[in-house]
């Protein structure tokens, strides 16, 4: 089916990071389908390689998979010069790459009085290391592909980037103090640089998705055994206001939206797609 309302982005090309993962599997099949060439950069070069030849043969559209990271500034300048050399100019960029760790988890969600005798279960437990892994990979991942991808776009004055922020943004979760603060940059980045881009036709944008189920929140929200719903998957389906966990296709439509010329005049804005929970106050 062609997307008419998304023709502008048709024959060009988006890179994204993390590509080869759940979300940005969904997000290169929802491109592919409105006729953008699709790069796939992930650390997962199988990974990466498999979604691009998935969305080639399923869509017809050129897709291509590079084994990229996105932490190594020498790492995506190699794979700048690839795109340039096989794919060609780089359109669009959507900063994928992100994720929570269990280091930079609590097992607490609060410290309670009869919790004074193992504070190592909460906020004293974390490990430096496991904050600056989670605070690398959600923010450095989202600054160093910028800087290597955007400085063409700035140059030939086009050009799109969509950052992938979070729920935790808006109000962090309970034990997930790392990826929460990290997200959180991601908005307060998205709209710097919207502004600093804003007079040379680049736009810059972002999405938070709610809850979707995925490797990085599968271990907190489902029984690793049973498969039913933790204590804090029944919590967030209370929270969330349409009672289900999002399917990664339903990103597409915003991610096209931003992308695509429709959202001409939109920069520096990010927008939830989460069945309602960033607008529920919880009565
Ligand atoms: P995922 O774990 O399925 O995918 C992440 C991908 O990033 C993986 O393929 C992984 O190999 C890749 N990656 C990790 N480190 C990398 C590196 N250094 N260089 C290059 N690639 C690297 O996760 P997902 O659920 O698809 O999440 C995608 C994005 O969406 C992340 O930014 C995540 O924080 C965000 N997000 C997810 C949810 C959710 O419910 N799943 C909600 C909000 C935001």
């Amino acid at each position: 089916m062609e997307h008419l309302a998304f023709k502008s982005v048709k024959d060009k090309v988006c890179v994204i990071t993390g590509g080869g993962g759940v979300l940005g599997t969904s997000m290169a099949r929802g491109l592919a389908s409105a006729g953008v060439i699709t790069v796939i950069l992930d650390i997962n070069v199988e990974a990466a390689k498999k979604v691009a030849s998935e969305v080639s043969s399923d869509y017809g559209v050129k897709s291509y998979g590079f084994k990229t990271n996105v932490l190594d500034r020498a790492s995506l300048e190699e794979v700048r010069k690839k795109i340039l050399d096989e794919v060609g100019e780089i359109d669009m960029l959507i900063n994928g790459a992100g994720g929570n760790s269990p280091k930079a988890t609590t097992r607490l969600e609060q410290i309670t009085e009869e919790e004074l005798d193992h504070m190592e279960d909460g906020f004293f437990g974390l490990e430096l290391e496991g904050f600056q892994k989670v605070f690398d990979l959600n923010f450095t991942g989202t600054l160093l592909p910028t800087l290597v991808f955007a400085k063409d776009m700035v140059a030939r004055q086009k050009g799109v980037i969509l950052n992938v922020s979070s729920m935790n943004a808006y109000k962090p979760l309970t034990k997930i103090p790392a990826y929460s603060a990290a997200k959180a940059s991601i908005n307060n980045f998205t709209e710097w640089l919207a502004v600093h881009f804003a007079k040379v036709g680049v736009r810059v944008n972002a999405i938070a998705p709610g809850f979707f189920l995925t490797n990085q929140n599968r271990f907190l929200v489902t029984d690793e055994q049973t498969g039913a719903l933790t204590p804090r998957g029944e919590k967030i389906i209370a929270n969330t206001p349409m009672g289900v966990f999002g399917e990664p296709d339903d990103l597409n439509g915003t991610v096209l939206y931003l992308l695509s010329d429709m959202s001409n005049f939109i920069t520096g804005i990010c927008i939830p797609v989460d069945g309602g929970y960033s607008a529920f106050g919880g009565v």
